[in-house]
C-alpha cells in the first residue's frame, strides 16, 4: 500500500480532481508528489495519541506554478472549506491543522533568523537549527483571543472590514508581547469598540493555522462605555439577541463553536 501524505500549497489543500467527496481523510499517495515540479516532501511528529508521524508535500509556490495554475489532474480547496467540511461530519480537524501548520512555518523558516545561516532540521522533531551559529528554532504560535461579550440576553457582534459583506462574528486580536490574555481582551475590545468588559473567563481554543494562530477563546460581560466601532477594523458593531441574530461565520472555526453554545445558553 502507498504512503499517504497531505498536499499543500499555502493555505490551500491540494487532491486529485477526482477525489471523492465522501473521503475526508484527505490523504494522497505520496507518490503523486511527481506532478508537481517544486516540492518539499517531510514528516511531522504526530502529537495525538496516534503516534504516526503526519507526511507532508508542501507545493512551493513558484513563478510557472502558482495555485491557480496546478496541474490539470488536481484541484484546490482552502483549508478553511476543508474545516466547514469536517464539522458537518463531526471529524477531527487536528492532525490537519497540525500539518497545515508547519508547513507553513517550514517555508519562513529555512535560514536562521540571527546570522542567516541556513537551518537544518533535527530528525524526529520540529525543531530546525542553524548550520553555521547553532540557534534552535520551533514552529512559532501566535496566541490571539476570541471573545463572548454579553449584554443581559445580547450577544456583541461586529463586522470586520475584512469580512464579506452583512457577516458578522466575536470581537478577536493578538496577544501582544508581556501582555496577559485577560490584558489582550480588555484591550482589544477597548480599541475596536469602545467599551470595558468584566468577568473574563476562559472557554475553549482551537488551532488556526492560517496566521499560525492559536484561537483562545473567553467569554467577558459588559461594564461600561457607548459601543463605537473603530473604523479602522471595525466597520459595525451591535448587540444582538437570539432570535435576531445577522450571518455569522460558518461552522468549522471557534468564533461559530462559541456563538452556537451561547445560543444554546450554554455559555
Ligand atoms: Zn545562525
Amino acid at each position: 500500500m502507498s504512503k499517504l501524505a497531505y498536499f499543500f500549497q499555502g493555505n490551500t489543500l491540494l487532491l486529485p480532481a477526482d477525489f471523492p467527496d465522501s473521503r475526508i481523510d484527505f490523504a494522497v499517495p505520496l507518490e503523486l508528489a511527481k506532478d508537481f515540479r517544486t516540492s518539499e516532501t517531510f514528516e511531522v511528529p504526530a502529537v495525538d495519541e496516534s503516534k504516526t508521524p503526519i507526511r507532508v508535500v508542501s507545493v512551493l509556490p513558484d513563478t510557472a506554478q502558482q495555485a491557480a495554475a496546478l496541474p490539470e489532474n488536481w484541484k484546490g480547496i482552502p483549508v478553511r472549506q476543508v474545516l466547514v467540511t469536517l464539522s458537518a461530519k463531526d471529524a477531527n480537524p487536528a492532525r490537519l491543522l497540525r500539518a497545515c501548520h508547519i508547513a507553513q512555518w517550514r517555508r519562513e523558516s529555512r535560514f536562521c533568523g540571527s546570522c542567516g545561516g541556513e537551518n537544518f532540521d533535527i530528525p524526529e522533531t520540529t525543531e530546525r537549527r542553524c548550520s553555521r551559529c547553532g540557534r534552535e528554532e520551533f514552529p512559532r504560535i501566535c496566541p490571539a483571543v476570541i471573545v463572548v461579550v454579553t449584554k443581559e440576553d445580547k450577544i456583541l457582534l461586529a463586522h470586520n472590514k475584512k469580512f464579506s459583506s452583512g457577516l458578522y462574528s466575536l470581537i478577536a486580536g493578538f496577544n501582544e508581547a508581556g501582555e496577559s490574555l485577560e490584558a489582550t481582551v480588555e484591550r482589544e475590545i477597548f480599541e475596536e469598540v469602545n467599551i470595558k468588559v468584566g468577568g473574563i473567563s476562559y472557554i475553549k481554543s482551537q488551532a488556526w493555522p492560517f496566521s499560525k494562530s492559536l484561537m483562545i477563546g473567553f467569554k467577558a460581560c459588559f461594564l461600561s462605555g457607548d459601543l463605537r466601532p473603530d473604523g479602522v477594523e471595525i466597520e459595525d458593531a451591535g448587540w444582538f439577541t437570539r432570535d435576531n441574530l445577522p450571518a455569522v461565520s460558518e461552522p468549522g472555526s471557534l468564533s461559530r463553536a462559541i456563538i452556537d453554545q451561547w445560543i444554546k445558553s450554554e455559555i
